[in-house]
């Protein structure tokens, strides 16, 4: 089981996070000219994502990425480095041309269920204290990216065992949350 491996952040078990903790600086992996975003508040809804496009480490299975309110990322130094991986996604992934980290996604649809929240991946910190991932996502979608449908049984053991439940969509929260929104937007759902 232990030859599974999700991601570093979390193969040698997950870091809880801290409920004083208020926020710090991401920074993207160049050797200089680094991109810093800060991020002035604890994330919420962090997860280990397996879609094929959120950006994770080199050998990781899995991104780990978090959400945060969007009024609180700003980019603080060589924000001229940036550019949208793919400008027709939902999530506009701000990405470092150096070194590919993506810095934060942004939805900029003010219909869709998540705007005004951006995505961000805290591994880029130093600080410690995020909020610990608590499920995984999508995670059948890491077929598409390599791992060979055989493999899936251990790596769903491996995310139970880590405490990440895993789901092939989002979590039953997110999936109802944005349901809820569209049923208001439809009409259905009142108030
Ligand atoms: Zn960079
Ligand atoms: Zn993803």
């Amino acid at each position: 089981m232990s030859t599974v491996s999700i991601h570093p952040s979390v193969d040698n078990g997950i870091a809880a996070g801290s409920e004083q903790f208020t926020g710090g600086t991401l920074s993207c992996h160049c050797a200089q000219g680094k991109v810093a975003v800060k991020v002035d508040a604890q994330t919420a809804h962090n997860h280990a994502c397996g879609c094929s496009k959120c950006w994770k480490p080199e050998g990781a299975t899995f991104a780990v990425i978090a959400v945060v309110s969007r009024d609180k990322v700003s980019v603080t130094a060589n924000g001229d480095k940036l550019s949208v991986v793919d400008d027709k996604a939902t999530i506009q992934r701000h990405a470092c041309k150096g070194c590919g980290v993506h810095m934060f996604g942004r939805i900029e649809n003010k219909d869709h269920p998540f705007y005004g929240l951006d995505f961000v991946h805290t591994e880029l910190s130093s600080e410690s204290g995020w909020s610990a991932p608590t499920f995984a996502a999508f995670v059948s979608s890491i077929i598409e990216t390599g791992t060979p449908p055989s493999q899936m049984t251990a790596v769903r053991a491996r995310l139970r065992e880590l405490g990440l439940e895993p789901y092939d969509c989002l979590s039953p929260t997110l999936m109802d949350a944005i349901s809820t929104h569209v049923a208001k937007a439809k009409g259905v759902l009142k108030s």
